[in-house]
């Protein structure tokens, strides 16, 4: 079938939803595509909060976010973009709560604010109130308000679509073309749908699962980044990828940051509170990348608990009071995934891919660019977790996602709605799925015996294994080597299922090809930059090396592997210093 919308949204996580609403105030005839149906987005996992200088406890200035944010990032942030998250933050956070979005709330009835790693009062002097919260719901709540929002302004919603092709005209999206729209497969009955459109936003999200152990959801394969980049737009700063500190042991699910911003500290099998080693003025609410080393560092020297590869997170001297008010979910889960009762034990964690840095490069209007020159592939937008702005650099802090998604999750929604009046409907070939249904076709009837699972779980464990929190040159050259060769066995990978109706195995051996693409791209952009920053830790090069590495890299695809090129970092008003906490 063949259909027609001004704005297609790709994704229905915070950035798409914001994106919707936005198009639908205008008046802008905009439907959104989601693989699953949207109030089950990665956004609805978010815990810990949103991050906004109101000032509501104490003194509070968009300056210091927008410095904690670049100092947080190594210097790697585009400081116009972070500029624009910091002042925007807060209105966008008024909005939502205009929107009925139910924070907790202070004695005085203000939004209330928690601490998170890395956001400072004065520019580093100590930790200050910032983020705001809905318990450890929060990104829970922004997903049901903002889908809310989305269905009282009219959004027309194509649930369980996956996207399985972009659409251009005059040309690839890489070299002149400008986005046309999407080639959807329908779960329910597998028909594929050309639905053609003036601007496509993608929204995908992020792509942990190319890890073993990880916070995100299965559905989290990098759909959009890969898609672009087939269509020859670049993904950038692809070996920036973070470990959030504090995933239980073996199955990485997140206990969010808050249990720290409220005072829960992280204790070594001596017993002793050793962030106060590594980080002297921010301590256990220093940024995540150094964390998650001083995890390491301590689990090396034979100090995890009882010489194992874990440490503890220890909320007990917190009080049954704040646990079951303020972190009630993350308890739940240590109880129910681990049998520790965090009231009155210690619960044991470990360091868990979490968050893509990297992404499709944008400017600050969320306009895809696809080159160092910062050249627009018209009609294609992007924002949130699959974007890269850059607003996290080398490492986000938290909090800083959310309001991410709510900063440029509007600003795509107000940037399409300038662009479309202008531009008329593009053409779209009548076979334009001719390809896409080739691949789905030649999957769905492929006589390989590889095994797409089978696949997925080892290019989870060399990236976890390889390309974790730390790395150098042999681990990578290795991982690049098996990465290679897992891409040669998934050519013949074959499925059980041949059938139309809801068939997941063949979605997931097509989202493993896509999880290839940014495996890859990583691990070659990590064995280039030989320098340490932020997330990227090499220990062959131990230090941040501002003389050739203060650049973003870009990864395009090409015969062979990923090019790489480099495009400079935007600095405005912070010129780079030594990192401590
Ligand atoms: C457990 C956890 C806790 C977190 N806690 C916090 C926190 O407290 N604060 C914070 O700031 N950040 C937090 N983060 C990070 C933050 O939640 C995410 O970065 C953010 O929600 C991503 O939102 P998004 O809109 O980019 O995409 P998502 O919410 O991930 O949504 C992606 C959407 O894309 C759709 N999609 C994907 N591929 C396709 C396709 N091929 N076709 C059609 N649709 C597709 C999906 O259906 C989905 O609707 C947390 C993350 C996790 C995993």
């Amino acid at each position: 079938m063949r259909l027609e919308h001004d704005a297609l949204i790709v994704g229905a996580g915070g950035a798409g939803l914001w994106a919707a609403v936005e198009l639908a105030k205008a008046g802008v005839d905009a439907a959104v595509l989601t693989k699953m149906y949207p109030t089950r987005s990665h956004t609805g996992a978010a815990q810990g909060g949103v991050c906004a200088a109101l000032g509501n406890l104490e003194e509070d200035h968009w300056e210091w976010h927008m410095y904690d944010t670049i100092k947080g990032g190594d210097y790697l942030v585009d400081q116009d973009a972070a500029e624009i998250l910091a002042r925007e933050a807060i209105e966008t956070v008024i909005e939502l709560e205009h929107m009925g979005l139910p924070f907790n709330r202070t004695s005085e009835g203000k939004i209330d604010q928690r601490r998170f790693g890395g956001h400072t009062r004065n520019f580093g002097e100590g930790p200050v109130r910032r983020s705001c919260f809905a318990a450890d719901r929060t990104g829970h709540m922004i997903l049901q308000t903002l889908y809310q929002q989305a269905i009282k302004h009219g959004v027309r919603f194509y649930d369980e679509y996956h996207v399985v092709d972009l659409l251009s005209e005059g040309g690839e999206l890489g070299s002149g073309g400008r986005a046309a729209g999407v080639v959807a497969y329908r779960i329910a009955d597998g028909g594929l749908h050309t639905i053609r459109a003036k601007a496509v936003m993608l929204a995908t999200g992020g792509f942990g699962r190319m890890f073993r152990i990880t916070s995100n959801a299965w559905s989290l394969t990098g759909d959009g980044v890969a898609l672009a980049y087939r269509h020859g737009v670049p993904m950038q700063d692809m070996e920036f990828y973070q470990f959030h500190p504090t995933g239980i042991v073996g199955i990485g699910i997140l206990l969010s940051e808050a249990a720290r911003g409220e005072g829960g500290i992280l204790l070594n099998g001596e017993g002793e509170r050793f962030m106060e080693r590594y980080a002297p003025t921010m301590k256990d609410l220093a940024p995540r990348d150094m964390v998650s080393r001083s995890i390491y560092q301590e689990i090396r020297a034979g100090r995890g608990i009882d010489g194992k590869d874990y440490v503890y997170l220890d909320v007990r001297h917190l009080g049954r009071k704040v646990i079951e008010e303020k972190l009630p979910d993350i308890t739940d889960f240590a109880r129910v995934y681990q049998g520790v009762e965090p009231i009155t034990e210690p619960v044991p964690i470990q360091p868990t891919a979490h968050y893509a840095m990297g992404g499709i490069p944008t400017d600050v209007l969320t306009r895809v660019t696809r080159d160092a020159a910062g050249t627009i592939v018209p009609g294609l937008y992007a924002a949130g977790e699959t974007a890269c702005v850059s607003v996290h650099g080398a490492n986000r802090l938290g909090t800083n996602s959310l309001v991410d998604l709510l900063v440029f999750g509007r600003r795509a929604g107000r940037q399409i709605a300038l662009d479309v009046p202008g531009v008329g409907m593009p053409d779209v070939a009548p076979n334009a799925d001719a390809s896409a249904a080739a691949e789905i076709e030649a999957l769905r009837g492929s006589a390989g015996r590889e095994s797409a699972p089978r696949i997925r779980r080892e290019l989870a464990d060399v990236m976890m294994d390889n390309v974790g929190v730390y790395r150098d040159e042999g681990l990578l050259t290795a991982a690049l080597n098996e990465v290679r060769e897992l891409r040669g066995r998934y050519a013949k990978v074959g499925v059980d299922d041949k059938g139309t109706v809801f068939n997941t195995d063949l979605l997931e051996a097509r989202e493993l090809g896509y999880l290839l693409d940014c495996a890859e791209t990583t691990v070659v952009a990590a064995l280039a930059r030989k320098e340490s920053r932020g997330a990227h830790a090499r220990e062959d090069f131990p230090e941040r090396d501002d003389a050739h590495f203060l650049t973003h890299s870009l990864a395009t695809r090409a015969e062979g592997g990923p090019t790489l090129t480099y495009k400079p970092v935007t600095i405005t008003k912070f010129q780079p210093k030594p990192r401590t906490y």
